[in-house]
């Protein structure tokens, strides 16, 4: 549906994103994470066609992005990250300005721009978009980056820097655009966002690609599934099969290494000790991609 090949972008003598290569299928949420100046905007500005690739080829649905590109924005949607609206129209006024300038049809416009009001529950009354709030801004430049029906969707940083139930709700909404079918690309700064939302997941450094992949994936290259063995015994002389810490009247072994978990096991039941408990750490994505981003991670 959309391939990306040894994507570049320079400005000047600054590269901003280098060697970028990847497939998004249809139908899936590819999300974009990194630390800031990663190149996020600068790779999504590359896929809606607003900038030129220095090197590089970007094609959707079999349609090249430069030579096809008055096609391929028929089907695109755009959300940057923030979207300079007018604020002296009233939300209805403005939403049909850019229906009219896709040339859709002014009845089907009207349906589609209610449709849109209803399905974001964006109230606003014939209110002029300078008196919204700032969450209501927002739901209106999603409003408007549907207005032509896309079916591939670009939003940059979508539910960033709103109270966290409109950032719910928009979360939730984009959620229901993949349910109609939509393919969406996005970048947040919130990972378990991207972890709950995303089928597909790019982590990028310094313009670069770290790893790209589902979740899992990503968990199975970079993070440690470790076990925490809690256990009771009279006497922990001799135990030296790992690091020990004493917790109330228990230890504890924290460990990624599952035969140190069985031997202790065993050493415990020798001593005629009882295990208490044994559970699996599994690192959020944020762990990772913090570890990834060189950050010391907090201990347990
Ligand atoms: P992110 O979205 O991950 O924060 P950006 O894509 O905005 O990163 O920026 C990547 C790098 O490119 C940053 O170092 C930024 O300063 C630089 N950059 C972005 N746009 C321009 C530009 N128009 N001119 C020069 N440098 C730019």
């Amino acid at each position: 549906m959309i391939e990306v090949s040894g994507l570049r972008k320079e400005y000047g003598d600054f590269v901003a994103v280098e060697n970028l290569s990847f497939s998004i299928a249809k139908g899936q949420i590819f999300g974009i994470v990194g630390p800031n100046g990663a190149g996020k905007t600068t790779t999504l500005k590359m896929l809606g066609g607003l900038i030129k690739p220095s090197r590089g080829d970007i094609s959707m649905k079999g349609l090249d992005m430069f030579r096809d590109s008055v096609e391929i924005k028929s089907f695109l949607g755009f959300l940057p990250e923030e979207s300079p609206l007018y604020e002296g129209m009233s939300v209805n006024d403005y939403l049909m300005f850019f229906a009219e300038l896709y040339d859709i049809d002014k009845g089907v416009a009207k349906k589609r721009i209610s449709d849109l009001l209803f399905d974001l529950s964006l109230n606003a009354d014939g209110k002029k978009i300078g008196d919204l709030s700032k969450g209501m801004k927002r739901k209106v430049a999603i409003a408007r980056s549907l207005i032509n029906d896309p079916d591939i969707l670009i939003y940059d940083e979508p539910a960033s820097g709103l109270d966290p139930m409109t950032s719910r709700y928009i979360t939730d909404y984009v959620r229901s655009l993949k349910k109609e079918g939509k393919t969406i690309i996005f970048t947040a700064h919130n990972l378990y966002q991207v972890e709950s939302l995303c089928d597909n997941i790019l982590i990028l450094k310094n313009g670069q690609k770290i790893i790209q992949g589902t979740a899992d994936h990503i968990r199975e290259e970079y993070g440690k599934i470790q076990y925490r063995l809690e256990f009771r015994v009279d006497d922990i002389g001799d135990y030296d099969l790992a690091d020990v810490t004493q917790a109330d009247d228990a230890y504890v072994v924290i460990t990624d290494d599952i035969d140190v978990v069985n031997n202790t096991t065993k050493w415990v039941a020798s001593r005629g000790g009882d295990i208490v408990e044994m559970r699996t750490i599994v690192p959020s994505l944020e762990d990772i991609f913090l570890s990834i981003m060189g950050v010391e991670l907090f201990a347990e």
